[in-house]
């Protein structure tokens, strides 16, 4: 790749302790559509780590004691702050991701506005519990206190978003925190740096520090006095963190990958259930947790759904992010690319059918975007269940539509994977949608639709996506100690 001459590069610096502090070494960071060096992020480590440490413990005794409804008229400055720079925000975050400028001013920015309010007002109206004893003349009562200095670390795919769903309720509960970013995506988490001040948000409460996984991640994991881990990720970074924090025995949060399938039952509304499907396999080039990528239809609607399924997706405009008239943007970087157009000729090669998109229909990118990480949606029929497309996590625009006959058989087969994150089930027969989605082994279950979410209700994975949730209530008691008291009288 090149570099981007015309434009001087952004240089990013670690905000530690209220102050921008530089590094003595810097990382690359591309923008993904035009294959350009954009970027410089700071290549922290163990020392960047512990003045992040220092100036977090250093902030604890203060912020933990302000009362939540100073904590909540602070973050709901902050999001007032974000949002009125949310274009700002969202176009940097799609020149950083290779996101539609779409997506980032309907789903990124918003989200992240929307985090940081939704926990100042949930973060008022916890009550703890309390019970009486009247024979021996006692009453019993839990009280909550924040842990201490939280490490957060955040993948790629959705930056600002992801990172401010854990820093929100972590500050908000009296925590100081230690974010970590993605190298790849850190952008917006320095801009969003720029703002605490002015929110009120003292130093030392929020600490960024910009770096690798192998370098700054894991001294943050390794580090004695962060006692709580809140990580989304991929399942094997998580296996890492895992190993590298057991001698602490530290609290861990883990939001992980997917393989999430769609049920198809032939009584589906397919005028409800195909576009929306296309969004749950497509949506942010198919770069979501969430998405679809194992697509059941039941064999007697089949081939009609495979027909307008592919003239749909067919639709979708692949092209330069920035144009609000484009749907797929360009994918994270270029080993992911590859990695993803992998995946493709693998299914070819064990004899599957490439409907559309990757090797089958032509990508017409414009003139700025030949060097850019693009792919378009790419629809696979006719592979097998245990074939790696139907088992891995792909993280890209690919989907793989199979069919199948009975209830029975597609609960088994849905659930034959080694993960369990997110499933949505299309029918019209109340019955079998309940009972379907008890049966799926899947944190999540849509039904007749895809990515509702109240933020009240629990977020998270089963088997290899997880381990905990996050929500309302889940990520108040995650980020803080519970202590029983008991008193007589
Ligand atoms: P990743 O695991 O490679 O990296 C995630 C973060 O962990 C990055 O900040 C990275 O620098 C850091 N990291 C890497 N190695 C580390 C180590 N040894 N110690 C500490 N930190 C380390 O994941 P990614 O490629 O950035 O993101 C894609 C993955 O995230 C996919 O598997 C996706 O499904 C998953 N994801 C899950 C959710 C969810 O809520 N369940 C949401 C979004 C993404």
């Amino acid at each position: 790749p090149t570099m981007a001459h015309s434009q001087a590069l952004l240089v990013l610096e670690n905000f530690i302790g209220g102050k921008f502090v530089p590094c003595s070494s810097y990382i690359d960071s591309y923008n993904p559509s035009t294959g350009d060096v954009y970027c410089k992020v700071p290549d922290s480590g163990k020392e960047e780590v512990e003045a992040a440490v220092k100036a977090a413990k250093d902030a604890f005794p203060i912020w933990s004691s302000k009362s939540p409804l100073e904590r909540s008229q602070i973050l709901n400055k902050l999001a007032d702050l974000i949002e009125h720079d949310l274009e700002a925000f969202a176009q940097a975050e799609s020149k950083d991701q290779g996101k539609t400028i779409t997506f980032a001013r309907t789903v990124d920015i918003p989200r992240a506005v929307h985090n940081f309010r939704f926990f100042a007002s949930s973060i008022l109206h916890h009550v703890t519990e309390c019970t009486e004893m009247p024979t021996m003349g006692c009453v019993h009562y839990t009280s909550r206190s924040p842990v201490g200095v939280a490490g957060l670390i955040s993948p790629w795919n959705l930056p600002l978003y992801l990172l401010t769903w854990k820093i929100a309720p972590a500050i908000a509960c009296g925590n100081t925190v230690i974010a970590k970013p993605s190298e790849m995506t850190s952008v917006t988490a320095w801009m969003m740096c720029k703002l605490l001040e002015k929110a009120g948000v003292p130093p030392g409460v929020v600490n960024i520090v910009f770096g690798t996984g192998a370098k700054a991640g894991e001294a943050l994991v390794c580090h004695p006095d962060v006692p709580l881990i809140s990580f989304t990720g991929s399942t094997l970074t998580a296996q890492r963190i895992t190993e590298r924090s057991a001698p602490h025995c530290k609290r861990l949060s883990l939001e992980l990958g997917g393989k999430n399938p769609a049920i198809i039952f032939d009584d589906a509304d397919l005028s409800q259930c195909i576009p929306t499907t296309v969004r749950s396999s497509f949506a942010n080039q198919g770069e979501i947790c969430l998405c679809t990528s194992r697509i059941f239809v039941q064999r007697g609607i089949y081939s009609e759904f495979l027909k307008r399924f592919v003239a749909e997706a067919k639709k979708w405009k692949t092209g330069n992010p920035s144009d609000p008239t484009v749907d797929v943007g360009a994918l994270i970087s270029k080993e992911h690319l590859e990695k993803v157009r992998n995946y493709v000729k693998k299914a070819q090669a064990e004899g599957a059918r490439v409907l559309c998109g990757e090797g089958v229909d032509p990508l017409a990118l414009p003139p700025g975007n030949q060097k850019g990480y693009f792919m378009l949606p790419t629809v696979i029929a006719e592979v097998k269940d245990e074939s790696c497309c139907m088992q891995e996590e792909i993280f890209g625009p690919v989907t793989c539509v199979v069919a199948f006959d009975t209830e029975e058989e597609v609960i088994k087969r849905a659930n034959g994977v080694k993960y369990g994150l997110a499933a949505t089930v299309w029918s019209g027969n109340v019955g079998r949608v309940h009972r379907v989605a008890h049966r799926l082994q899947s944190g999540l279950v849509w039904t007749n639709c895809w990515l509702v979410r109240d933020l009240n209700l629990p977020f998270g994975g089963m088997k290899a996506s997880g381990i905990g949730r996050e929500g309302a209530k889940d990520s108040y008691e995650f980020f803080t100690e519970v202590k029983t008291i008991t008193i007589k009288h």
